[in-house]
């Protein structure tokens, strides 16, 4: 007998998507409509598998030759709606009235069969009316980044927009130098930031800035009640994800770079990678942003930073929440913060249970691990094979690390065993769920590195893939790859990172 035919099944996989576009029948001062500037000639450069699953993509659609079309912007799928989304956003701290879209392009939102809501965006789609002079392109170079990265903090727990896939050209953009453009598709719950609020109010129009509220609280925030809430409500739980995602990132040892209020996601999760960085030798001061030379966006000012974006978010809600509300409300983020923050560093030492002196502890292993610079993730890592019995660490871990070990933090050790003792939990077990919160496996920037000169000088995209694959299980020990948990080589300890991207 015939299988029965289903209609579906001739059509190409990027026409099956079952698009609800809600951001598009908002107000038009939301956005401006246009499509994707075709790219020449596009070619695969990666794709994840994961991420395309969210859009209902199995393995062969993903890799079907019109999502690559569909990437570089060459084919709209049936029902797309594209648009550039306005904003505004303080960047280093001073008002920009008006940023917007530049170069990415909201292609359209998608119910999945699953029934969640994905936006999809192409970054690097070419010019849009809120390109100013710039030419609307993203390089390989930073698309690689941002898409390893994005896929890294998703496996590590990390709220954050995922990355689907990037699609190169021989097209020459130029930057200091002349090089290649991509297009990366990301997906998100929603892209809209804290200046897609700022926007409307610094021209005071609350109209626009209440329809935008209530669409976020509608979409996303569906529990909540605005008419017995308030407003309120909304910008308590902004603040809490907000503290909530600084939290993660100090636990992880992650550096953003360019925490400008049009960069903060309205749902907390990680936006806009540009010249993040995964802290290596330890070092509270680190700035991982070559431009960042006042050190705004440093690691130890992140938490900070994550609050006063907060603030100018609930400035910019002030037409609709009163004053003091917004103030009470910021007022939560230190504790907030404080909390999930200590949480987090507890769950690495394996304590189980919350006692008095633990945030002692914890501090005093950041102290010891700044002064010696010791290295964030091979630290924790070697933690997790640490026997109170023979106050040894993990040997392969502890490889990387410097040695003698200074007596500073084999004194810590032995205040540790001393905390470790209170602990119910058998050592076996601890070491096992340590495991699970201390990565192996971070996007060094040497890392990146390497993919990236191999993508950009022979269009080899293989290390691409392969780094994917190993960031994809950051806690897993992959004998195989011990090399990519090694710290920078020589010719990699100063790489810099800077804004252009
Ligand atoms: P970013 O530094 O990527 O967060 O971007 C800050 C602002 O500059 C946003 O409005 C971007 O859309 C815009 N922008 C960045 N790079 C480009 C580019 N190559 N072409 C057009 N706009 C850009
Ligand atoms: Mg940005």
């Amino acid at each position: 007998m015939n299988a029965p035919h289903n209609p579906l099944s001739s059509l190409s996989p990027v026409d099956t998507f079952c698009f609800d576009n809600r951001y598009a029948r908002l107000s038009p001062a939301f956005y401006r409509k246009l499509a994707p500037t075709p790219l020449p000639h596009p070619y695969r450069v990666s794709i994840s598998h994961k991420a395309a699953a969210l859009i209902g993509l199995d393995a062969t659609q993903a890799e079907h030759p019109d999502v690559i079309e569909m990437i570089a912007g060459n084919r709209l799928p049936l029902g797309a709606d594209p648009l550039a989304m306005n904003y505004a956003g303080h960047q280093f701290g001073t008002l920009v009235p008006q940023l917007g879209d530049g170069r990415a392009l909201l292609l359209g939102e998608i119910l999945n069969p699953q029934q969640q809501r994905w936006t999809l965006q192409l970054k690097g789609a070419g010019p849009t009316p809120f390109s100013r002079h710039a030419d609307g392109r993203a390089v390989l170079r930073s698309s690689i980044r941002e898409y390893l990265a994005s896929e890294a903090m998703h496996a590590l727990g990390i709220a954050t927009t995922r990355a689907v896939g990037i699609v190169g050209s021989d097209q020459v953009v130029y930057r200091e130098t002349a090089e290649t453009a991509a297009v990366l598709l990301r997906i998100a719950p929603s892209h809209v930031r804290f200046g897609s609020f700022e926007v409307f109010y610094y021209r005071n129009q609350t109209p626009y800035l209440k329809e935008l509220v209530d669409e976020v609280i509608e979409t996303h925030f569906h529990h909540l009640q605005p008419e017995t809430d308030g407003y309120e409500q909304f910008l308590i739980e902004v603040i809490e994800r907000t503290a909530r995602l600084m939290a993660q990132w100090q636990a992880v040892g992650f550096c953003h770079g360019v925490m400008n209020t049009d960069n903060m996601s309205i749902l907390g999760l990680t936006l806009d990678y540009g010249p993040f960085g995964f802290m290596e030798a330890f070092n509270p001061q680190h700035i991982c942003n070559h431009s960042d030379e006042g050190g705004r966006y440093s690691y130890e000012n992140q938490p900070a930073i994550g609050l006063w974006n907060c603030s100018r978010l609930a400035q910019a809600l002030t037409p609709l929440i009163d004053a003091q509300k917004c103030n009470d409300a910021l007022a939560l983020y230190a504790n907030l913060y404080r909390e999930k923050y200590y949480a987090l560093m507890r769950a690495k030492l394996g304590l189980g249970i919350s006692q008095e002196g633990d945030e002692t502890l914890i501090d005093s292993l950041l102290d010891q691990m700044g002064t010696h610079g010791v290295d964030f993730t091979h630290w924790f890592r070697a933690l997790c094979g640490f026997s109170s019995t023979s106050l040894r660490l993990n040997q392969s871990a502890l490889s990387y690390l410097s040695t003698p070990l200074p007596s500073a933090l084999t004194q810590w050790l032995e205040q540790y065993t001393q905390r470790l003792a209170t602990e119910p939990q058998p050592e076996a077990e601890r070491q096992a769920h340590m495991r699970q919160v201390n990565p192996k496996y971070v996007l060094r920037n040497h890392l990146a590195q390497v993919a990236i000169d191999k993508a950009t000088t022979t269009n080899d995209f293989s290390e691409v893939d392969h780094l994917l694959k190993i960031l994809e299980h950051p806690f897993d020990e992959q004998p195989d790859e011990e090399a990519y948990a090694a710290s920078a080589p020589d010719w990699a300890k100063n790489l810099s990172v800077s804004c252009s991207s």
